[in-house]
């Protein structure tokens, strides 16, 4: 992590993977973070993954292992205020989906 003259810490390596910036309201004003898009931060390590097994098979679950190395080493390599957001994007109807929300 990298942190810019404002204190947005960048995920270094993944500027492919930059989608922008989001503002977020704190006690201590309006803090910009920077966020990135998570699917295609998985999509490069397993196909990083799957491009150095030396014995791929069916077996393989290179996307667990982006998983897994990401939670580890992006997402949770936590290092003060101003991290970056990992974004999965989907529609407001897929969210609703999947936390069964319902609108008042
Ligand atoms: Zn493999």
């Amino acid at each position: 992590m990298k942190a810019n003259g404002e204190g947005t810490l960048l995920a270094v390596g993944w500027e492919d993977e930059f989608l922008g910036t989001a503002s977020q309201f704190t006690a201590s004003g309006i803090r910009r973070v920077a966020v990135y898009d998570l699917v295609a931060i998985l999509a490069k390590l397993a196909n990083e993954a799957q491009a150095m097994c030396s014995e791929h098979t069916q077996e393989c679950d290179h996307i667990g292992e982006a998983i897994e190395f990401a939670e580890f080493n992006i997402l949770g390599a936590y290092v003060g205020q101003g991290m970056p957001v990992f974004m999965t994007r989907k529609t407001f109807a897929e969210w609703q989906e999947e936390v069964d929300y319902e609108a008042e």
